[in-house]
C-alpha cells in the first residue's frame, strides 16, 4: 500500500494534544471490533480528528501501524495542508501519515461541520450496504490514491457514513464520538442481517 503523494516535514515532533486520548481510544474500539483489520501484519483503516475550528489541519494515525487498540503518541501526525499541484502533504510527526491522508484532508475541506473522519474495512457492512441504504461510491479506485478521495467527495454530499465501493467505509462526526458511535451502530445494523452466502 505504497504512499501515491509526496510529505513535507516542517517539525519531526510527536503531536502534543489531550485530544489523542480520545482518538486512541476509538483506534482501540474500531480494533477490538475488528473494524481495522490486520493485513500483512498492518491495521488497515485510519482515524483522524481536525485539529482547529478554522482551518483543515488534522491529526492522524501513522501509516503502517501494527495493531492500533495500544497506540502511544508517537503513532500520530499533524496533517497541516495539502498542495494538490505538487501533490504534497505538509505534516508534522515522526512517522509518515497515513497513506489516506489526501482523503481525510479532502472530506474536511468540504465539510465544515466535520471534526473527525473515521476510516475502516469492514466485509460484512460492504456486503450488506444495499440493504441498509448506505451511500456507496461509483466505483472501486485504489488505496491511497487521488482518485479514491475525488470519488468520496463525488458522492459525499452532506452524508455522514460513505461506503467505497469494494474497499472501506467512512463515518464522519462532529466529534469523535459521534463518527466512533456512528461506525458501531452500522456495524451492528449489518450484524443483524443475513447475507447471501449464509441463507
Ligand atoms: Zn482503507
Amino acid at each position: 500500500m505504497a504512499v501515491k503523494f509526496n510529505i513535507t516535514f516542517v517539525e519531526r515532533t510527536i503531536p502534543k494534544d489531550p485530544r489523542l486520548a480520545a482518538l486512541k481510544y476509538w483506534c482501540g474500539r474500531f480494533q477490538r471490533v475488528n473494524l481495522t483489520p490486520l493485513y500483512h501484519n498492518r491495521s488497515l483503516g485510519n482515524l483522524s480528528f481536525r485539529l482547529h475550528e478554522d482551518g483543515n489541519a488534522f491529526v492522524i494515525t501513522a501509516a503502517a501501524l501494527a495493531l492500533k487498540d495500544t497506540l502511544t503518541d508517537d503513532s500520530f501526525v499533524i496533517v497541516h495542508s495539502y498542495d494538490n499541484l505538487s501533490r504534497t502533504i505538509i505534516a508534522s510527526g515522526t512517522r509518515e501519515p497515513s497513506s489516506e491522508s489526501v482523503l481525510h484532508y479532502g472530506v474536511y475541506a468540504a465539510r465544515h461541520d466535520t471534526n473527525a473522519v473515521f476510516h475502516g474495512h469492514s466485509g460484512r457492512i460492504l456486503r450488506t450496504s444495499d440493504v441498509l441504504g448506505l451511500t456507496t461510491t461509483r466505483k472501486f479506485e485504489d488505496y491511497g490514491s487521488l482518485e479514491l478521495a475525488a470519488s468520496v467527495l463525488e458522492v459525499l454530499d452532506d452524508e455522514s457514513f460513505i461506503v467505497m465501493k469494494n474497499h472501506g467505509f467512512l463515518s464522519l462526526g462532529r466529534t469523535m464520538d459521534e463518527a466512533g458511535t456512528r461506525a458501531l451502530e452500522i456495524w451492528e445494523r449489518a450484524k443483524s442481517i443475513k447475507t447471501a452466502r449464509e441463507v
